[in-house]
């Protein structure tokens, strides 16, 4: 099953969207964190500068209902720390739908199609192209997203929905 992409770029007035060049290399893959926002909250955030002044984003955010683009995939953004930025597309699993829940469910299902259609396009191997956040910054974000999700569990997940397309 194919899902929509929508796209809603943030201004580069924001802070968050720096411009520089992006030739993907890997997708680094994200939870948000935040319990009470789906992807548009995320577009409305990030679409402003931050408090404190400390730039944050990522490319997708995708919930129960909606895959958001909010930066370009050839532009950076600030997912995972400048390493990772200067080669990796970010995708963040919004939380604002609880595990085990239908919603969740809906949720997980588009962050799979959205992950393998990115290796489709790109010839990723989803073995060796995607990592989690934890991966480049196991100290600060050990369970992001392996905390939520199953992460062998994922990669099977994707190379299942890649094999199909
Ligand atoms: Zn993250």
């Amino acid at each position: 099953m194919a899902y929509e992409i929508v796209e809603r770029l943030i201004p580069f007035s924001s802070g968050n969207r720096p411009g520089t060049p992006l030739v993907p290399r890997e997708i680094t893959s994200h939870r948000t964190g935040n319990p009470t926002a789906d992807a548009m909250a995320h577009y409305r955030y990030f679409s402003r500068p931050l408090t404190p002044r400390r730039p944050a984003s990522a490319h997708y955010f995708v919930d129960s209902g909606t895959i958001l683009r909010i930066i370009p995939e050839n532009e950076r953004a600030y997912h995972a720390g400048p390493r990772a930025n200067a080669i990796a597309i970010g995708i963040e699993l919004c939380e604002n739908r609880r595990p085990g829940t239908p919603g969740f469910l809906e949720a997980y299902r588009r962050y799979v199609w959205l992950h393998a259609d990115i290796c489709r396009r790109y010839g990723f191997d989803p073995r060796t192209r995607i990592r989690p956040h934890a991966y480049w910054d196991p100290r600060n974000r050990p369970d992001d997203p392996v905390g939520l999700i199953n992460w062998q569990q994922f990669l099977r997940d994707v190379a299942k929905e890649l094999g199909a397309m």
